[in-house]
């Protein structure tokens, strides 16, 4: 990779976005301003996440964290406990419901011999002058306590980011007891660096440097297509260069996994997990691009991976008790916060009910999980309830 292709794929992306190039100049030569200043950061700066492992702070972190991985009910509530996220923190949303995607794709046209952009099937008909990302998404700033109250308690229609993180910290637990580095093959290396608020380094191998960034996917099939496509989205490229960039130069591993099991034999369920090097990693923007009250650019990830690396590493099996997502939400909020907090966030998001099923998040488990994710398969507790979705200031940008 070089600073010529980090901006070519800017470029693309801004067109994705639709951003025009004549009134817009401005804001696109920004942008690539900014993701060449993040591909040239060092990572052995005062700000670096790969420097801070070594810290002593982040050793007694690692340590303690690892040491609360002792099964995945504890492991859980430990993420809870520590999980941050940078302010200030926003809620988006989309006006045109489209799932904040790019409304246009890059084409490579023969006959011109040029990239062109099409409109994606799914926006046709939708007039023009609501694909404005500038105009098309409305953003509220929010409090840690409405955010981690929604994200840990209510089901926005997303039970993939709670749920893709409770397997995250299962694979932790399992990793740690009884799986070697798939790099170096060394026993009790591994660490599980999950709480960070950077992304990257879920897992780390203490003894060769590996960081595994860990992505779960709702089914078989979706790891599969992952796969074949190869454009795998991760998490902040400014990030993502600081540790690539890094005096340590860490192989870095992308890990896929389905949150639903498959059959591996007619007794046993399974968690396949598949793991490939990264070879490179773009930047995309995303909806937060939009948000000018940020106090600056975040891209993700676009990942490619070495095909000829992957490897399924070894098969997690399926917990022999679902675990209580939202009793122990629950617990922790209140910890962190206060009962008062909790009843105040209660009321603005699930209004005044009062009867005493309301308390009893567990009755609804699995009310809808068919359509809201098959991760209902090892969660309960979280409830059905429509909000607008958290964005922006996460480790995810
Ligand atoms: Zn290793």
């Amino acid at each position: 990779m070089n600073e010529k292709e980090i901006s070519i794929e800017l470029s693309h992306s801004l067109s994705e976005w639709g951003v025009p190039k004549d009134t817009q100049f401005e804001f696109r030569r920004g942008v690539i301003l900014v993701g060449i200043g993040y591909f040239r950061a060092r990572g052995n700066d005062a700000s670096s996440s790969i420097e801070d492992l070594t810290s002593p702070s982040s050793r007694r972190m690692l340590r303690d964290s690892n040491a609360a991985l002792t099964d995945i009910t504890a492991a859980f509530e430990y993420y809870l406990q520590y999980e941050d996220i940078i302010a200030p923190i926003f809620c988006y949303e989309d006006m045109i419901n489209m799932d904040a995607s790019e409304p246009y794709y890059r084409w490579y046209n023969i006959s011109t011999r040029k990239i062109e952009y099409k409109l994606k099937p799914k926006f046709l008909g939708i007039s023009s002058q609501y694909l404005d990302p500038f105009d098309r998404f409305r953003y509220e700033e929010m409090s840690k306590e409405e955010h981690f109250f929604s994200k840990w308690l209510v089901d926005n229609g997303n039970k993939a980011a709670i749920g893709g993180k409770l397997m995250e910290v299962y694979l932790g637990c399992h990793v740690l007891r009884y799986e070697v580095c798939f790099h170096c093959n060394s026993r009790k290396s591994i660490r599980w660096n999950g709480a960070s608020i950077s992304s990257w380094q879920a897992l780390v191998c203490l003894t060769c440097n590996a960081t595994y960034e860990v992505k779960t996917k709702a089914n078989m099939e979706d790891v599969e297509s992952a796969f074949r496509f190869n454009k795998i989205i991760g998490g902040s490229f400014e990030e993502f260069c600081k540790i690539r960039n890094s005096q340590l130069q860490p192989k870095m591993f992308c890990v896929l996994l389905p949150r639903k099991s498959i059959a591996k034999d007619p007794h046993t369920q399974v968690y396949p997990v598949y793991v490939a090097e990264i070879t490179k990693g773009v930047p995309q923007l995303y909806h937060g691009a939009f948000n000018k009250r940020l106090p600056k650019l975040r891209f993700k990830t676009r990942l490619s991976v070495s095909l000829s690396t992957k490897k399924k590493w070894f098969d997690l099996p399926v917990p022999n008790t679902p675990v209580d997502v939202g009793g122990i939400g629950k617990k922790v909020f209140i910890d962190r916060f206060s009962m008062g907090k909790y009843c105040e966030m209660k009321k603005i998001y699930f209004g005044d009910n009062n009867d005493s099923s309301s308390d009893d998040e567990s009755n609804n488990c699995n009310s809808n999980s068919e359509i809201i994710d098959a991760v209902a398969e090892i969660t309960k507790g979280i409830r059905d309830i429509k909000i607008r979705h958290t964005s922006c200031a996460t480790k995810e940008g």
